[in-house]
């Protein structure tokens, strides 16, 4: 009697069939999903200022340890090892918006030792070590 042709749901695995789109179920929770995926996208855009710093700086660090003047710590500290792995601050920036944490005058190459050992004496301040980034 039913002779109208009916398709599965447009939700991938569900059963029920339906004349077209999506079962009565699945209307309402693609409804919700699509609410529940905006917030997360607003999220996700409030975050990604703070992501595209990571990115861009884990990008430099890896150009400016390449640069041949870089292969050495140049902080040379108690118990250093001398391999450059990570890209010091001379003065430590307050926040990635301080003008000083980009400036090409304000790096030098680090090992992870003096980097950290550096890093534990200035967080008595506020700035905070970025370089421990590095570390991962
Ligand atoms: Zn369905
Ligand atoms: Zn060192």
């Amino acid at each position: 009697m039913a002779s109208r042709p009916l398709r599965p749901c447009a939700q991938p695995g569900c059963p029920n069939l339906v004349e077209k789109g999506y079962c009565k179920l699945h209307q309402k929770q693609s409804r919700k999903k699509t609410k529940e995926e905006q917030r997360k996208e607003d999220q996700r855009r409030g975050t990604s200022s703070e992501r595209g710093y990571d990115h861009r700086w884990r990008r430099y660090s890896q150009w400016f340890l390449r640069q041949p003047e870089n292969q050495f710590c140049k902080l040379q500290l108690d118990g250093c090892t001398n391999i450059a792995q990570c890209v010091d601050h001379i003065v430590p920036p307050s926040s990635p918006d301080d003008p000083l944490f980009w400036d090409p005058k304000n790096h030098q190459a680090g090992c992870l030792h003096c980097n950290s050992v550096k890093g534990k004496s200035s967080m008595v301040g506020k700035s905070k070590p970025f370089e421990a980034n590095m570390r991962k």
